[in-house]
This record gives structure tokens, sequence and C-alpha cells, in this order.
């Protein structure tokens, strides 16, 4: 008899996301006419711009003229090409250092298949739940099968007392996850610290996954544009990046990362680039990104492209930062906000975050995510998502202020 992959039943936490969003179709059921201000999941809420949406046209046309099968498994030249020459002009990576794929979550999932199921993992805590649960599923979070649960990680307290920017631990890691601006904190890393990260993986001779989901939101100068500006990164790091946030793909899926070709690994005292191994791996394990979907990527860094996405963020930052300022002129203790579309909101009760949140909803009728749902260290924390109208913002800021003060004493 085939035996269930046991790992399935070690994740202790329902994945966030979907929770939430069963939540809300039960209220929509429930009360479809009720006046929600929807600040949860951290979708986008604009629709797709009519010059992507034209390149999609335009591309399945060319595919009813000729036959446009199979593409390459890392992606097209063409976008590679564009990825390289608009987001990386000072670094100039190669065709074969860029690989294209359908999401960061994929990404984050996968690239760990790339190293030993005895690397020892980092992750901060808050942060993006995939992270975790993609190595729980492989196993590779404990040092053994019979070891305990976790056993084989250590974790990144991102709170209070280190403004939510983890430092590298004492203890050894290897296979690190980063993302900055974090989900959910809003918190980024400032140059000088991400370069201890550098240091610190240099030293361990460990990697760093760095999600730059949120990059196009970066304002503060402090704040590197990618981890590939500091000295070494190159040789220590892989950046993911979506045009999910960035150009409003969520529902058409494409991300890329970079695995400079200076990331060796040492196999039998000889040094492979991981750019070679991951290209095997996407040979064997994926067949590549749909092509309508690459040309509106390659779209999307055009000058239009690039413009109308800016506008769009915009728009997100607006709504972001009513959402910080609101808070804080409201007497409460947030953070976030600012290089990121996420504000942190440190609930001022002892209130657990799940019945917070339900306060929330119930009193202001606003749907947000409870801190716990990204890490042990989300308890006492909500989050709000700046993916909403500047209006949404400013009613919920209003709901929030009008509500009676006993929720918040
Ligand atoms: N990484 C982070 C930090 C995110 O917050 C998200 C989505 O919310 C993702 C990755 C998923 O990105 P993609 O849509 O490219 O899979």
């Amino acid at each position: 008899m085939v035996k269930v992959n046991e790992n399935f039943f070690r994740i202790e936490r329902e994945y966030i996301f979907p929770v939430i969003e069963k939540k809300l179709d039960v209220i929509r059921e429930k009360q479809p006419h009720l006046d929600l201000c929807n600040l949860g999941i951290g979708d986008i809420s604009k629709p797709l711009s009519p010059l992507i949406a034209q390149s999609l046209t335009t591309a399945a046309e060319e595919m009813v003229k000729r036959p446009i099968g199979y593409g390459p498994a890392t992606g097209y030249d063409f976008l590679k090409k564009a990825i390289s020459s608009v987001e990386y002009p000072d670094q100039g990576f190669a065709n074969h250092e860029i690989f294209i794929s359908d999401g960061i979550l994929s990404d984050a999932a996968n690239l760990q298949e790339l190293f030993a199921p005895e690397a020892k993992l980092g992750l901060p805590n808050p942060t993006y739940p995939a992270y975790l649960d993609a190595n729980i599923l492989a196993g590779r979070d404990r040092t053994g099968p019979n070891a305990d649960n976790l056993s084989n990680v250590v974790f990144f307290s991102c709170n209070q007392a280190n403004n939510f920017r983890p430092c590298p631990p004492s203890d050894p890691c290897q296979l690190i996850y980063l993302c900055s601006p974090n989900n959910p904190t809003g918190s980024a890393l400032r140059r000088d610290e991400l370069q201890n990260w550098i240091t610190y993986a240099k030293q361990h001779r460990a990697v760093i996954l760095f999600d730059a989901a949120y990059v196009d939101f970066i304002s503060s100068p402090e704040v590197p544009k990618t981890i590939y500006e500091l000295p070494g990164a190159k040789e220590v790091a892989i950046e993911m990046r979506s045009f999910s946030k960035s150009a409003g793909f969520t529902g058409l899926r494409c991300a890329y990362s970079i695995i400079p070709k200076e990331l060796v690994i040492n196999y039998q005292n000889r040094e492979i680039p991981l750019c070679q191994l991951w290209r095997v791996r996407q040979n064997s394990k994926y067949n590549g990104t749909a092509y309508i979907v690459q040309r509106a990527a390659q779209t999307a860094l055009s000058q239009e492209g690039r413009q109308q996405a800016k506008n769009q963020i915009q728009a997100y930052r607006r709504s972001a930062s009513i959402l910080i300022d609101g808070l804080l002129n409201l007497g409460f203790e947030a953070s976030g906000g600012i290089d990121s579309p996420y504000v942190w909101w440190k609930i001022p009760t002892d209130t657990p975050c799940w019945e917070f949140f339900d306060l929330l909803l119930e009193k202001c009728r606003i749907l947000s995510v409870p801190g716990i749902g990204f890490g042990s260290e989300g308890e006492g924390y909500i989050r709000l998502s700046g993916f909403a109208d500047p209006a949404t913002a400013e009613k919920a800021i209003n709901r929030i202020s009008n509500v009676s003060l006993s929720i918040y004493s």
C-alpha cells in the first residue's frame, strides 16, 4: 500500500490567505450588500491595464497565425533581455542567469531543492508563510525523519526591539530566506543591514533566497532596490522578483529569479554554478510560463508599461500612507506603509489576534489579516493592506476612529 507523505500533517496552521478568503465568502453570502473595507489578503484591487490586455491579445493572435508551442523551460530570451536591461542595468545579467517562472511562490517553494536535506534553514519570524510550509512539506525543517519538527530551522525575530528588521543570528544556518520589504511587517532592510547578511552568508557559506516581491514600493534612499547593489551579493544571493504586484499580474502569473554565475556550490572539490543546476531542475519539472504571459510581461517593462505600473503603485502607496498616518494620528502604534504596501498595527490591548480581527470585522467592517498567520512573533499584530483605493483606506481609518473606544482598551 502506498504511504502518504506524512509531512502534510506536520503543518500546524492552515495557510492564512485561503482562511481569510473563506471568511470573506461567508460574509458576502450572508450580507451581500455589506460595505466592507477589504484590507485583507493583499491581492491587487485595480484591473489589468489595457496596454497589458492588448499585448495578451496580440500574442494570442500570433499563436493563431503560427504554432507557438513549448517554449524554453527557463523563459524566452526576449523577456530575459528586457529584465536585464530595465531592471538590472548596472549588473548586466546574462540570459542564462535569469529564470522566468509562474510566480515567486513557486520559486520560493522550489529553490530549496537545490540544497542537501541537512542544510540548516534560516527564516524570519514573522514572514511570508509559504517559505516554512514548503520546507515542511519537503521534510527539510527537521534534522531527520524522527527528529522534532522545526529542529533544522533557525528563526530570526522581526519585532519591535529590532524595528522589525532581523539581524543575522549567532547560530549558523545555510539556507536563508529574507523578504525585504517584508510581508507582513512592511519593514525594509537598510543597505548596512543587508550587507551584514551578505557577510554572514559568506562566513557560513550560506545562500540567501531574497524575496523582492515589493521592490517597487521602496522609497527610502537607504533601502537598496536590489541586493546586487551590495558588494559580494552575487556570490551568495538569489533574488526573486515578480510582475504580480509591480504590474498587476497576480491573475496572469509571471515572475523571475536571478541566479548569478558567481553563485557556486562546492561538490567533490569542484565549484558548481547553481544556475546550471537550476536549469536542470526547471527542464525536468517545469515546461515554461505561457508565451502570451511572457509577452505581456515584456510589455510591462516597456516605457509605457512602466509608466502605467508606476501610476498603479502610486495609488496603492497613497492608500498605505493613509493607513499608517491615520493609525499614528489616532495614537496607535504601527509601522510599515512607507517602503511597502503593508501596515503593521500593534493591537492596543491584550486581545489575541484572531479576536481582534473579528472585532475589526464586526465593529468596523474592515477585513484585515491577523499577524499570527505569519509566524508566532506576529501575535499581537494586525496587518492592513494598502492594495485598496485611497477612499477605502480613508473610510477604514474613519471607522477605526469612530468605533467605541471599548474595543481598544
Ligand atoms: N512573496 C511575497 C513576500 C508575497 O507577499 C507574495 C504574495 O503576496 C508572493 C511572494 C507571491 O508572489 P507571486 O504572485 O509572484 O507568486
